[in-house]
């Protein structure tokens, strides 16, 4: 694709200047990742809406980027039309308006200041709205599915509204994460929230807060890298798993990381963090490359001491010259 010569045409679609080679290090938390071929971010819906479809109608590959807190951006960085989204309109009520670069935090405060409730389990999730839908975003038994009435988005080029089944939710996964997903960006939602009384609301978030502070490594990461295992009998024969686990029959991946004896390894600068095993941290100088090589090390010796295959969580994004390129 000659990058170049598609300046021009974008340019004219767009309020701000396209760019191209922005390196996505700066774009994402895991602070790797390589340049995009073009970039650009939109404050303004209908421009994204535009765009999208401006890109599908002359086959542009295009990525969408929230906050970047669920990527794992190749080195040699991504082919595509990066659109970074920064569209944060909402009007809050019962019925709650979002468009979808609104930080997932943000809506939560905003919505619980309105005395409404549903996002308690948003506090701690640094991404954006649109990041959450996609991976079906949530915490403490709770996800972003329960609570959406409708979205606002453009697939295959074509603008629509759509109801929640549209997205195939199930636990941490939609049909956007699955292989060959329709090229989709998701603009904005209504969401349906529960009017409750403000210092309930604030006093579980809080708690929600502490427990994750306890929990989570304060370096650089891209949250739980791998998914939670759920396979009933694994969690019975596995000693010392916390019983309320063993009656739901998960297995946390941070289970299985740590008893392989894995916390503190490293490969260059990625390592498993000694807090909590299924965060793999920045050291300060890894690579992209050094963080897949550190996850299919504990995918091996997880599949090997216990016949799991981990799935990730975090998607691994952009030109990895191998065959399962994103996109
Ligand atoms: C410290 C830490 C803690 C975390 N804790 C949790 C947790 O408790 N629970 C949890 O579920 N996750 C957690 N995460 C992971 C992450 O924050 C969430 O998955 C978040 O919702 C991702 O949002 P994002 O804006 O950063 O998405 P990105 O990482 O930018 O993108 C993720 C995916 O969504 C797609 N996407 C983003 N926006 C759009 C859009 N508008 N249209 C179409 N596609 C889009 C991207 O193309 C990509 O495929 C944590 C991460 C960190 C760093």
């Amino acid at each position: 694709m000659n990058w170049d010569a598609l300046i021009e045409p974008l340019a004219r679609l767009c309020l701000g200047a396209p760019r191209r080679a922005e390196p996505l290090r700066r774009h994402t938390t895991l602070r790797v990742g390589g340049p995009a071929a073009l970039f650009y971010k939109t404050h303004d819906l209908e421009e994204f809406a535009r765009i999208s479809q401006w890109a599908h109608q002359n086959g542009v590959p295009v990525f969408i980027m929230g906050h970047g807190s669920n990527l794992l951006v190749s080195d040699r960085g991504v082919p595509a039309l990066v659109i970074y989204n920064a569209c944060r309109q909402m009007r809050v009520g019962a019925e709650t308006y979002a468009e979808t670069g609104v930080a997932f935090q943000e809506l939560f405060l905003k919505t619980a200041q309105a005395g409404l409730s549903g996002l308690e389990f948003a506090v701690g999730i640094p991404g954006t709205l649109g990041g959450a839908l996609v991976s079906n975003a949530g915490a403490y038994r709770s996800n972003i599915a329960d609570l959406l009435l409708e979205i606002d988005l453009v697939s295959e080029g074509v603008r629509q509204r759509v109801p929640p089944d549209w997205m195939q939710f199930s636990y941490r996964d939609s049909r956007l994460r699955r292989p060959n997903p329709p090229p989709t960006s998701l603009l904005a939602v209504r969401l349906r929230l529960t009017p409750d009384c403000r210092r309930a609301i604030l006093g579980r978030a809080r708690e929600f807060q502490r427990q994750r502070i306890l929990k989570q490594p304060p370096e650089s990461s891209a949250g739980s890298f791998f998914k939670n295992v759920y396979d009933r009998a694994l969690a019975e024969r596995l000693p010392n798993l916390p019983a309320p686990m063993r009656e739901a029959g998960v297995v946390p991946a941070g289970y299985l990381i740590e008893a392989c004896g894995l916390k503190g390894y490293a490969v260059g600068g990625a390592c498993v963090s000694r807090k909590h095993a299924n965060f793999l941290i920045n050291r300060g100088w890894a690579t992209a490359s050094d963080f897949h090589a550190l996850a299919r090390h504990i995918e091996r010796a997880v599949y090997e001491t216990y016949g799991v295959q981990l799935e990730r969580e975090v998607l691994r994004v952009g030109d990895w010259g191998e065959p399962e390129n994103v996109p």
